[in-house]
């Protein structure tokens, strides 16, 4: 059964969702922290339209090669859609995954593709969110990892973003330990 995207190598998206629900759930069980990163790559439209698809295709595959270099052993990066990465952080703090999502777009942003006599290069956005205990679901960790993309597209793009602590109705949860 094939389990990795066949462009990047890097874990299709069902695959992907396997993989983490199950280390999720284990996250959540033992209270220990994580993080979801959602990854966009910046008007990616433009790259293939000036440069063309093959050479679109090439800087995915260099951009998926970023992340991954820059990811430790059991962090999980998969591809999400088109133009967009999905990495889960088990055992990361919230300041460590925003880290690492820097290293992630810094990675990217220095890159520069070869192709065809030009020199193509690229961004990311990337939102992170940190679990809490608020996040019943997987679903709901990577919406609001969604989310904090949305924020970061907005702030101008090639840019990392995170989410303000959410309000909470008093009781009704508390934040996972962090260890
Ligand atoms: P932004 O996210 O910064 O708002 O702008 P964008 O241009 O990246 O946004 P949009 O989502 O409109 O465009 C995504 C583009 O990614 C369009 C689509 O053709 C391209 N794309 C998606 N998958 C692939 C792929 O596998 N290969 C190539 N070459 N392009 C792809
Ligand atoms: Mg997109
Ligand atoms: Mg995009």
């Amino acid at each position: 059964l094939a389990t990795r995207d066949e462009l990047t190598g890097v874990y299709n998206r069902r695959h992907f969702l396997v993989l983490t629900e199950r280390e999720w759930a284990r996250c959540r069980r033992y209270e220990m922290g994580a993080a979801m990163l959602m990854i966009d790559v910046d008007r990616f439209k433009d790259v293939n339209e000036q440069h063309g698809h093959l050479a679109g295709d090439l800087m995915l595959r260099e951009i998926a090669r970023a992340a991954t270099e820059t990811l430790r052993q059991p962090d999980l990066c998969g591809r999400f859609g088109g133009e967009e990465f999905i990495v889960f952080l088990p055992h990361a703090d919230p300041l460590g995954a925003i880290d690492a999502a820097e290293r992630i777009r810094d990675c990217v942003a220095r890159l520069v593709l070869e192709w065809r006599g030009a020199a193509v290069r690229t961004t990311v956005s990337v939102g992170v969110a940190a679990l809490d205990a608020a996040h019943e679901s997987l679903g709901a960790l990577i919406q609001d990892a969604d989310q904090a993309l949305h924020a970061a597209k907005e702030a101008g793009r090639n840019c990392v973003r995170t989410l303000p602590p959410q309000p909470r109705r008093s009781g009704e949860v508390r934040p996972v330990e962090l260890r």
